[in-house]
């Protein structure tokens, strides 16, 4: 078959099962940062079921194919995405109580809903993800953290799908988590959903608490603009903002690509900023910051190319 005959293929058959499908869909649009070329297929699965006929063709096949949250640590291409960018719909965005203390929820929902139904049932462990725009898939992929609380010490089990259609469970020893490292980052998996273990807490502490890391993020953090966040890993012993700022590299522009004037450690678009921009941008801070600071630093942003 030729390229764009399986790519048909793999289009008719997601139909066929009842997926909602785009074609060339800009991923400006999937993006916190407001970047990013066309993803050639852009489609959203809704059970376990259709996500694994959709991962066995396109393995099958050998089309190229990527899981989407919600785009708040990517930085697409402008060239665009070749393949299909598939994003978890329906059942994944399912939420529930399975016991006193315990949630389960599918890898779609997003954190904020997450965090907020969390605090419905005073439970508490989940308020420093108020705030973090992603979803349960991509905040257990990076082990997204904040304010000293990180996904792992709330993650008691996670399910996943292997390249071969396996669903697979996780429990709290296997997930190899380190600072924005997990497991799920080394191998081509797909999380389906987890399970989180918080303690019973007092809703107006709890509250308080989000209240609190919300307040911290919009005085500090330049929440007006489209971002992915902070652009560095913190580097040992220091932080990617204060180094920035210390390297007077605040304001720094390339394009529309701009080091935020409110916090070194984001790079912001203030309009129009290509992918190009952003990885100029990112090449100069680090080359910047290295010649005048000795320290390297290192990317959390994902570059999807
Ligand atoms: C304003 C702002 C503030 C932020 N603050 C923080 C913060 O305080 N702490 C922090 O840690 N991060 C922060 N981030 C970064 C980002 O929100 C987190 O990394 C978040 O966890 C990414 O989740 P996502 O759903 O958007 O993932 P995406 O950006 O869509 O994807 C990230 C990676 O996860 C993979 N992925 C997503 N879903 C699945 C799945 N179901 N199965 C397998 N792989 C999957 C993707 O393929 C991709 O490689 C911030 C970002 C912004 C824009």
């Amino acid at each position: 078959m030729t390229d764009s005959q399986i790519k048909n293929t793999f289009c008719e058959k997601a139909l066929e099962c009842g997926c909602d499908l785009l074609m060339d869909e800009p991923m400006s649009r999937h993006t916190t940062f407001k970047i990013g070329g066309p993803a050639e297929i852009f489609v959203e699965a809704k059970t376990v079921e259709t996500l694994k006929k959709l991962v066995s063709w396109a393995e099958e096949s050998k089309l190229k194919y990527m899981l989407l949250g919600n785009g708040s640590n990517l930085l697409v291409s402008d060239k665009g995405i070749e393949g299909a960018v598939i994003t978890l719909g329906g059942e994944f965005k399912d939420i529930r109580l399975v016991s006193e203390d315990t949630i389960a929820c599918g890898a779609g929902v997003t954190l904020a809903k997450l965090s907020s139904f969390a605090l419905e049932n005073s439970l508490e462990g989940l308020e420093f993800a108020w705030g973090i725009p992603g979803t349960v898939g991509g905040a257990v992929f990076m082990n997204a953290g904040a304010y000293g609380g990180e996904i792992k010490d709330v993650l008691k089990t996670c399910r996943h799908m292997t390249q071969d259609g396996q669903v697979v469970t996780l429990s709290e020893n296997d997930f190899n988590f380190g600072y924005r490292k997990s497991i799920y980052k080394e191998n081509k998996w797909t999380i389906l959903d987890c399970v989180f273990k918080l303690k019973k807490g007092n809703k107006e502490d709890i509250k308080a608490k989000m209240t609190d890391f919300m307040n911290r993020r919009t005085s500090k953090q330049p929440l007006e603009y489209p971002s992915a966040g902070s652009v560095f890993k913190r580097p040992e012993g220091n932080f990617a903002g204060t180094l920035i700022e210390q390297c007077g590299l605040k304001g720094t522009s390339v394009g529309g690509a701009c080091v935020s004037e409110k916090h070194a450690g984001f790079i912001v678009n203030k309009g129009g900023a290509t992918c190009k921009d952003v990885c100029d941008l990112v090449e100069l801070i680090q080359k910047t910051v290295k010649d005048e600071t000795g320290y390297q630093l290192e990317r959390e942003l994902i570059i999807v190319e």
